[in-house]
């Protein structure tokens, strides 16, 4: 199989879409991170669980330079990210799946660049925020499995690991935002700072605080029951495995040259082989 492998990082248990699983721990200038590997689709396949094998690693303690350098380093050129979210736009509700297109950044503590501690300045164009190709093709899987695709939306990513409040979920309406979530960003940032294709699909499990009576996680009721039970789970299991299917090989996007124009300085030596501007 000589087409990279597509990556998918999940916050579900979603280890059984892989066949022929092998778990493999990849050394980054960052860290160590946790990769599973086998195939979906057929299709060479790379898979993170960000939140860890038990669910045990909440969003503001992921490793997210580990995870994204980890899937380059393995040749993923393409990520596909699943963000169970929530509503903060009354026209979107629990059982709809939001591909988005722009992103509010409302973390606070997390790492911003791959390249912190390194001698350079890197300014990445987001004016496409998310890879254009790889969201057609995300659009079009989800459509052939829901009529309830929105095929474009505003993530405000929050640092968690607390609910927003409803004044907080109300500011979030009046800046544009749609869904809300905590572990997108910064993840879609070191993906194009790597150079790798990045999109996002969202299954909606929930409205924002002040929407509905409560925000409630897990138990009866909670957003992972709508999730689990309320077969949003298998539901997005079937667009993942349909899109990794249908990714092109062909990088028609602007992605894999993310650094051109946006990079200062000396490169530092773990970028030197992945990073097309340092080859
Ligand atoms: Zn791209």
């Amino acid at each position: 199989m000589t087409q990279a492998p597509i990556g998918l990082i999940t916050s579900a248990a979603s280890e059984r879409l892989l066949e022929n699983r092998k778990e493999e721990q990849v050394k980054t200038p960052f860290g160590t991170a946790t990769v599973l590997l086998g195939t979906i689709a057929q299709r060479s396949a790379a898979v993170i669980l960000r939140y860890g094998p038990n669910l045990t690693v909440p969003s503001h303690k992921i490793d997210y330079r580990s995870n994204i350098w980890a899937l380059r380093e393995l040749g993923v050129e393409s990520i596909i990210s699943q963000n169970a979210i929530g509503s903060v736009n009354p026209a979107i509700r629990p059982g709809d799946i939001v591909i988005s297109d722009d992103f509010l950044d409302r973390t606070r503590a997390r790492p911003q660049s791959l390249f912190d501690g390194s001698d350079c300045w890197v300014r990445v164009d987001f004016t496409d925020p998310f890879c254009p190709r790889l969201r057609a093709d995300l659009i079009a899987a989800a459509k052939a499995h829901s009529e309830r695709v929105i095929e474009r939306g505003v993530f405000v990513c929050t640092e968690g690991p607390r609910f927003e409040t409803p004044a907080e979920i109300r500011a979030f309406q009046r800046e544009g935002g749609d869904i809300v979530g905590t572990p997108m960003v910064p993840e879609v940032v070191f993906a194009r700072e790597a150079e790798m294709c990045f999109a996002s699909i969202a299954p909606v499990i929930n409205f924002g605080a002040g929407m509905a009576p409560a925000v409630v996680h897990f138990g009866p009721g909670s957003m992972n029951d709508t999730y689990y039970r309320g077969g949003l789970h298998d539901l997005i299991e079937r667009t993942l495995i349909a899109a990794i299917g249908s990714v092109s090989p062909d990088r028609t996007c602007n992605c894999g040259n993310a650094l051109a124009g946006g990079f200062h300085g000396t490169p530092p030596e773990w970028s030197r082989k992945h990073i097309s501007l340092f080859r």
